[in-house]
């Protein structure tokens, strides 16, 4: 085979296998046919098709909601001044329902851990157990996540924070949308803004994208340093996603990540217990 062709094929490979990770990272496990699809593949079936009727010309397609971050043009203004303590972040979201997430959440789940912590991870949003308990990654993917902080870094979960794009959880843990997320923002930089940490660490794909302010493939970013806002942020895999791949590479990926992280959180003068 000509070796141009060949490599063109094994980049085509090569960036199929990343978009199948990336959708695999976001949970997705199938897609819906369209109706002209379903229409195509019904066409197949037929042994013998009636002579058809011309096609009507095509409608153009409808724009998708945008299902991940947004640029940081759109996000919604501060309720709270340059310097907030969490206290007053927390404050200032009240019993919040600016957005519909507000429907179907339990409670509001905020954030946990040091609030002067060096090292702070930043999620997705709220799953079931995170809705019912009030606290985020308290779930399976939390357990993973504090296995990972305590066993794997040797720190206390407790000298870090931990929070959450938005605050309430999204229905059947869908990814939140552009709107919701861009409405939640403002929160989510007060806590960084009240915290200042050393190091933000973005789990999964939609926290990575909300932080640097683009749609991003998480296979290729993770392990990269980052900036947002002059914070240094290193985005690695979400641990729900380290679940559902629960395989030695993606564990060693992660593990690389957070040790990094740990690492530049101490050369600029971080503590842990
Ligand atoms: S997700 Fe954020 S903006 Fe939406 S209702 Fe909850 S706290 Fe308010």
């Amino acid at each position: 085979m000509d070796r141009s062709l060949a490599a063109e094929l094994r980049a085509a490979v090569e960036t199929a296998r990343e978009q199948l990770r990336d959708w695999l990272e976001e949970g997705v496990e199938a897609f819906e046919r369209s109706a002209a699809q379903q229409a195509a593949f019904a066409d197949v079936a037929e042994p013998a098709p009636a002579p058809r009727e011309p096609r009507p010309a095509r409608k153009p397609r409808e724009a998708e909601p945008t299902r991940t971050a947004p640029a940081p043009s759109v996000a919604a203004p501060r309720p709270f001044g340059p310097h907030p303590t969490l206290d007053e972040v927390r404050a200032s979201l009240g019993d919040c329902r600016r957005c519909r997430l507000a429907e179907g959440r339990t409670q509001l789940v905020f954030g946990d851990g040091n609030p002067e912590a060096d090292i702070l991870f930043v999620g997705e949003g709220p799953g079931e157990q995170e809705d019912l308990q009030g606290l985020p990654f308290v779930g399976r993917a939390g357990e993973l996540l504090t296995q990972m902080i305590e066993r794997g870094l040797g720190i206390a979960r407790r000298s870090v924070y931990i929070c959450n794009i938005v605050k309430c959880r999204p229905p059947q843990n869908r990814t939140p949308l552009a709107d919701e997320v861009s409405t939640c923002r403002p929160f989510l930089d007060g806590q960084i803004d009240a915290v200042r940490p050393k190091v933000i660490v973005a789990l999964g794909k939609p926290a990575t994208s909300l932080l640097l302010g683009r749609d991003v493939s998480i296979t290729r970013v993770r392990g990269v340093w980052q900036d947002y806002r002059g914070f240094a942020v290193m985005p690695t895999f979400h641990p729900a996603f380290v679940l559902r791949q629960y395989t030695p590479e993606n564990r060693r990926l992660v593990w690389e990540d957070l040790k990094s992280a740990l690492g530049r959180a101490r050369e600029l003068g971080g503590r842990f217990e």
